[in-house]
């Protein structure tokens, strides 16, 4: 896309607004307090589809790993089912991606998070600023396990003046203050730490969310997500190593979205590491095996629950996920067409009354 073009788009537009929005030693002032809020804006042609209700969309906002990676943001996913938008995690460089598909923030409806890792939550802050000068007319929802309150709170301490300074210059015809924060959801209180345990956590409508406990010890508490609507499915892994409650939720899903790390590259990285002397690196890289998913285990776990699609995220190491020793052992237990490498960007349809699983994209598979 020309940078002409690019720029011209409506997201980067308010984005650069947004932006120039810088403090000030003034007072703030409310510019017109009895001011009607803004319509929204107008979304483009693939948007319009996404949110036409016929089909659950699966949409990937960050497909990274801690480990950085230029073409990708850390982990996000978004769910789409009928008119409203779920996003589960909002890793780092996450709302940058979906500005990059003019995705409107007006349409997101909650937010699930897997875990309080850094990669998982980086971008929280965005979400509650972006979708808030987007016209966001309610608090946020945040789903999460036990920590979420504080999560919350820390990111709308943090964002709280931000909101006043954007109120202060954009008037409230824009910016609806009272509705700025984000709100925490508590689930888990059956969550023990057994990794056998699952709730229902959201109905609303067609769409009912499950979130079911991971091994990812020793963070516990660590979730999965199921979504079902309309007879379609689709589970998140969260981070995660093998483990039989995430096979059983995952159970008949048309599509599993799963974490996946190449033990075998990460060993060399560790190798190359030692070998330049950066111990404490070499120490993360052999800590970090045991409590992710292989990418040969996914495919057994997709198998073993009857999966549909298999799609990796959270690539570890990502940088080298093109590479064909990431995916060793995959192409022998699963057909090529059950899987695929995520990237930011990528769409999945699942069609309300169909079997379908259709791939298509929002941005360009690097
Ligand atoms: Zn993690
Ligand atoms: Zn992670």
């Amino acid at each position: 896309m020309k940078l002409a073009s690019y720029l011209a788009t409506a997201g980067v537009l308010v984005a650069l607004a947004a932006c120039a929005s810088a403090p000030t030693a003034a007072p703030p002032v409310v510019r017109d307090p009895n001011a009607a809020p803004l319509a929204p804006m107008p979304m483009n042609a693939a948007m319009t589809e996404v949110f036409d209700g016929k089909a659950m969309r699966v949409i990937l906002c960050g497909t990274s790993s801690p480990l950085p990676d230029p073409g990708r943001a850390k982990a996000c996913t978004i769910v789409v089912a009928g008119d409203k938008a779920y996003v589960i995690d909002t890793g780092p460089e996450s709302w940058e991606q979906l500005q990059r598909m003019q995705f409107p923030g007006i349409r997101i409806a909650g937010i699930f998070i897997t875990h309080y890792h850094s990669d998982h939550i980086g971008d929280l802050g965005e979400f509650r600023m972006q979708t808030m000068v987007a016209g966001r007319s309610q608090m946020l929802p945040v789903y999460g396990a036990r920590g979420v309150k504080n999560l919350v709170a820390g990111f709308n301490l943090a964002y709280e003046e931000d909101a006043r300074l954007r109120l202060a210059h954009h008037g409230s015809s824009l910016i609806n203050l009272a509705a700025s924060p984000l709100v925490a959801k508590e689930f888990g209180s059956a969550f023990t730490g057994n990794l056998d345990a699952e709730e229902v956590i959201l109905r609303d409508g067609d769409l009912t969310v499950t979130a079911f406990e991971v091994d990812h010890d020793p963070i516990r508490p660590a979730v999965g997500y199921r979504f079902d609507w309309k007879g379609r499915s689709v589970v998140i892994s969260g981070d995660t190593a093998l483990s039989t409650n995430f096979t059983e939720n995952a159970t008949g899903a048309d599509v599993l979205v799963s974490e996946s790390l190449a033990g075998n590259l990460i060993s060399m990285a560790q190798q190359q590491m030692k070998a330049a002397g950066n111990e404490r690196g070499a120490q993360v890289m052999g800590d970090i095996p045991d409590y992710h998913i292989s990418p040969l285990e996914a495919a057994q776990t997709a198998n073993e629950a009857g999966v549909k699609l298999l799609v990796y995220t959270h690539h570890i190491p990502s940088a080298q996920v093109n590479l064909p020793p990431y995916f060793a052992g995959v192409a022998a237990v699963r057909p090529a067409d059950k899987w695929v490498i995520g990237w930011d960007g990528l769409r999945i349809d699942l069609p309300a009354g169909s079997d379908e699983v259709k791939q298509g994209e929002l941005l360009p598979k690097p």
